[in-house]
């Protein structure tokens, strides 16, 4: 399959068409932003990785029964995925507080939580990705009932497949975000990636960070934490 036009420029990937309406190629670059943009940078290596990562989990999460939009990975840096209206949604689910949690209401980072939180935000950059929630985002016409519904569940799925398979890699999954998307008949699927960029992985014994707050909080070491979680979960 080969990239036709290009449809879309984010801030991590480009969407491309391809000969098929109904599959797009996604290609991972190693360009970093963070603060809704504000701060911008390189990870060198970051697009292989997230593209590898992202691919390898979302294979696991289909054997586990959990729709993705995932298809067949081209090369380092290139993907086929399903074409799908994405649900501008950014799902966060949280097992520990850390990140905007802590700072909005002034707690610690590090509280293990008994049972994970799922909160949305409005996908949209010019206004800063507001948080709302379900009832907003219903009114807002973003989704429907159903979908919300749908969504809400395949996240804490999500949720319970990762957090095992991370800890099973000496990693706590602190938090981290999920996009949706609806296919051409309507059914919603797990979309966008899961990868450092969107995750908080803690080490589960020196609770090392690995991940992008190495980048967001000019940690050091940023490529070799990326290098790190994809050495624990691909084993290279
Ligand atoms: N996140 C993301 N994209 C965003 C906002 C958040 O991938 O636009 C991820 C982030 O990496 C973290 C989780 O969602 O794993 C929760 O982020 P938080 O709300 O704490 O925001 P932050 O502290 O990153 O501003």
């Amino acid at each position: 399959m080969e990239k036709k036009e290009q449809l879309y420029e984010g801030k991590a990937k480009k969407v491309y068409a391809t000969e098929d309406p109904e599959r797009y190629i996604v290609s991972y670059k190693d360009d970093a932003t963070a603060f809704n943009g504000l701060k911008k940078g390189t990870i060198v290596g970051k697009g292989a990785i997230n593209n590898r990562m992202t691919n390898f989990l979302m294979k696991q999460l289909e054997e586990a029964g959990i729709p993705t939009h995932f298809v067949e990975e081209l090369n380092d840096r290139e993907t086929v995925v399903k074409k799908v209206q994405i649900v501008p949604l950014e799902v966060i689910i949280r097992n520990i507080s850390a990140g905007s949690f802590a700072k909005r209401y002034g707690v610690e980072e590090g509280i293990v939580f008994s049972s994970p939180t799922i909160e949305f935000s409005y996908k949209n950059d010019e206004l800063g990705d507001p948080l709302l929630n379900s009832y907003h985002a219903l009114a807002l016409g973003l989704a429907t009932q159903a979908e919300i519904d749908r969504i809400k569940e395949l996240s804490f799925a999500v949720n319970d497949f990762l957090k095992a398979f991370m800890k099973a890699h000496n990693v706590d999954l602190v938090d981290f975000k999920m996009e949706f998307g609806r296919l051409s008949d309507g059914t919603i699927v797990l979309a966008d990636e899961i990868s450092p960029d969107t995750c908080r992985f803690w080490d589960s014994t020196t609770h090392e960070k690995l991940d992008k707050d190495r980048f967001r909080r000019d940690l050091g070491n940023v490529e070799d934490a990326y290098q790190e979680m994809m050495r624990r979960i691909l084993g290279e």
